[in-house]
């Protein structure tokens, strides 16, 4: 049985995590972390009365005292790397969801799992399919350098552009040649109407009410389009990922960014 923690277990994200947990014959849940607990067990939850799991407010002492092989986050960008930073260093396999890292934090996690020999890693999209969005666009922008992604989310949401939508610029950049979009004389009449500039191309952010996660990548050369679309209608689209992502990285010795790397 591996050993699992869930960050962020009150979340929309955390508690989807906790409930798939709980159902996979090869994984124990050993306890759950939430910054200001108000229950000391799972189990005072009406929907989890049959379990028995401790409530941790401090993942210190989460680590040293439920010993958990894999902690998987999706807590808020403000906390999720010093998170990530105490579960590697403590030997622990991070899983986290949770979006708005840095490049650098990214290094600097990587370093630190591979002092540790840790498998750890970070995807800002665990859904199958928004991986395989993002791996055809790749492709495209090899022969369509004119693309601009528009990603669409729930307006709980912290941070804008989504960690998505800059992964997919990420994998974009490696076939695309380095143009800069638009007419060279563009103005915009009102600030940030053409999106975010992510060299040269444009990433646009539209939060709504009722949307889960959304993103439409769409390419454009003389007389042809093509639009690449992936949606998220339910928060059950991102638990394969995750389960795999707990089992593959008992595999790794270094942390890994992007979920395309383990399929
Ligand atoms: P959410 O519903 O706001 O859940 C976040 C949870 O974390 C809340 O219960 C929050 O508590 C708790 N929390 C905040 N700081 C914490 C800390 N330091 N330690 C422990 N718990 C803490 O957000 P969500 O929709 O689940 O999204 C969470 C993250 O996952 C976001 O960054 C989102 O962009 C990302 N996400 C990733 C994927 C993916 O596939 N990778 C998919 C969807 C979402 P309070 O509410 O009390 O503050």
């Amino acid at each position: 049985m591996i050993k699992v923690a869930v960050s962020g277990f009150k979340g929309r994200m955390g508690s989807e995590v906790v409930r798939t947990v709980l159902a996979e014959k090869d994984m124990e849940l050993v306890a759950v972390l939430d910054h200001e607990p108000t229950e000391k067990n799972i189990a005072e939850l009406p929907e989890f009365h049959a379990e028995n799991v401790p409530v941790y407010g401090d993942l210190g002492q989460l680590l040293s005292e439920a010993h958990p092989e894999a902690v998987v986050d999706f807590t808020t960008p403000a906390s999720a790397y010093q998170n990530t930073k105490k579960i590697i260093e403590h030997g622990a396999r991070a899983i986290v969801g949770t979006t708005g890292f840095t490049t650098e934090q990214i290094e600097e996690l990587t370093h630190l799992a591979e002092a540790k020999q840790t498998g750890s890693l970070i995807a800002p999209n665990f859904a199958v399919g928004a991986v395989l969005m993002m791996q055809f666009a790749e492709k495209v922008a090899a022969y369509f350098p004119n693309v601009e992604i528009i990603e669409l989310h729930h307006d709980r949401k912290l941070d804008a552009p989504s960690g998505t939508a800059v992964k997919t610029a990420e994998m974009i950049s490696k076939t695309r040649e380095k143009i800069k979009q638009g007419h060279p004389d563009e103005k915009e009449t009102l600030p940030g109407a053409r999106g975010a500039d992510y060299e040269g191309m444009r990433i646009h952010s539209v939060r709504l009410p009722g949307l889960i996660a959304h993103q439409e990548v769409v390419f454009g050369a003389a007389g042809q389009g093509l639009t690449i679309r992936h949606d998220s209608y339910d928060r059950v689209s991102f638990m394969s990922g995750v389960t795999l992502a707990i089992r593959k990285t008992a595999e790794l010795k270094t942390l890994i960014y992007g979920l395309e790397n383990i399929l």
